[in-house]
């Protein structure tokens, strides 16, 4: 068969698009983020900041370069930034192939394959780029909520939930699959439910996902969206067995008049009574949160502040980057802006104090019994996560010796870094 390269960049939501391009194309090419040579490269973008852009378009060249050396015959794009800015890209990028809206995955499988029949559930017969015990369930798309930073609502439109029957029918699927870990994600997951029942379903919907994933399952909550994090959903994490004590919950700022301008909803002390009771009901919780540094009327004084709320809320795993003015959104326009620099400064200054707290908390599990998931060997390790990882973007554990990828093992931790756990067989 004639191979295809598909590259993905940002986020997993992109993971997930790129799989349902590969799982249509499945039948007549293999399929791999991986090879060197083949008929296409399909590049799928991220776009919604400057960094995300420039790598985008990095990426389409170093993809352009391979086909004028010989490597492929073709190169097609996706994703954010081909969404965002289509038809430039199509007025202008002239040795692409084609260009691609957003979820227009029949357009480029049809390209690829003429007489190309889509599959009825195209999320059903996703391929696994990455990992196959770890899968990555989409419950939503899209955003309501129109923070005043954030390009996104404009990409990837309104909120949108997926019928129920469909995210079962592919956790039974995956249930049957062996996968082990099942992340679900959505651009924010906490609406789901509200635009196709009228009414918030997410509980319901975990309850019923909890069910078919029963035992030896792990169950990741991803993009909560602080504001509509209520005591009755921590409740239910707190009482539900195969969801996992985790949660991504991203604060972005804690001072309340930048969170009123960046159109959020939530007051410093609402975000630290959540926090608060959210430690009280899952003691062993993770949060992992992220935050924008730089936004504008970000004074030293509101900066100092948020500075003593992260140590105050000691977040088990933290993600910071700079504010990055984008068109398309309120905040482009605000007065009192923070200098590109001293953004990037603040961002450091964060990634200090996560540090230390980071490592303060790993040497806190020292001695400790974790059940952990194996993912990959790599040279004299195996190398895995404990419930409080999400892949790739969190820490990872380090077992010497050849592990089964994809299976737990209870590992006893006997050293921690900021960054690594060490674990050894019990
Ligand atoms: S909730 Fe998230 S995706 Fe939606 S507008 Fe705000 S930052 Fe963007």
């Amino acid at each position: 068969m004639k191979k295809i390269k598909i590259i993905t960049l940002g986020c997993d939501k992109n993971l997930v698009d790129s799989e349902i391009i590969a799982g249509q194309l499945s039948n007549k090419y293999e399929v791999s983020p991986d090879f060197n040579e083949g008929e296409a490269i399909i590049v799928n973008t991220c776009g919604f900041i400057g960094d995300a852009k420039e790598e985008s378009i990095d990426t389409i060249f170093r993809a352009v370069e391979q086909k004028n050396f010989g490597k492929f015959n073709k190169v097609f794009i996706t994703g954010c930034l081909a969404e965002r800015y289509y038809k430039d890209l199509k007025k202008d990028l002239k040795e692409v192939d084609g260009v691609y809206h957003l979820k227009d995955f029949k357009g480029i499988v049809k390209e690829l394959i003429p007489d190309y029949k889509p599959s009825k559930d195209l999320f059903n017969e996703r391929l696994a780029l990455e990992m196959g015990h770890v899968a990555y369930v989409r419950i939503s798309d899209g955003c309501n909520h129109n923070c005043s930073y954030c390009a996104i609502p404009s990409i990837r439109g309104k909120y949108k939930s997926r019928a129920e029957e469909s995210i079962l029918s592919e956790v039974k699927m995956l249930k049957k699959a062996k996968v082990k870990e099942i992340i679900l994600i959505g651009q924010e997951i906490s609406s789901y439910g509200t635009d196709l029942y009228k009414e918030n379903r997410l509980i319901k919907l975990l309850t019923e996902i909890s069910k078919i994933a029963g035992e030896g399952m792990w169950i990741r909550l991803l993009y909560s969206h602080p504001p509509l994090v209520t005591e009755e959903f921590i409740d239910f994490i707190a009482k539900t067995d195969n969801i996992c004590n985790y949660l991504d919950f991203p604060i972005e700022h804690s001072e309340t008049e930048i969170l009123k301008a960046m159109y959020r909803n939530d007051t410093r002390e609402d975000l630290l009574e959540k926090i608060k009771y959210m430690r009280k009901t899952i003691p062993n919780i993770a949060l992992r949160t992220s935050i924008i540094t730089g936004f504008p009327g970000e004074t030293r004084k509101v900066f100092n502040n948020m500075l003593k709320f992260i140590k105050e809320a000691k977040f088990e795993r933290l993600g910071v980057f700079a504010f990055s003015p984008e068109e398309d959104t309120d905040a482009i326009d605000l007065p009192n802006r923070v200098t590109r620099k001293t953004a990037l400064k603040r961002v450091s200054e964060i990634m200090d104090i996560q540090q230390e707290l980071s490592y303060e908390f790993n040497q806190t599990l020292i001695g400790n019994i974790e059940k952990v998931l194996i993912d990959r060997v790599d040279g004299e390790y195996s190398i895995g996560r404990t419930f409080r990882d999400t892949p790739d973007v969190d820490c990872e554990v380090l077992i010497k010796g050849d592990l089964d990828v994809g299976e737990f093992y209870d590992v006893k931790i006997v050293d921690a870094t900021e960054f690594d756990l060490y674990g050894e067989m019990v």
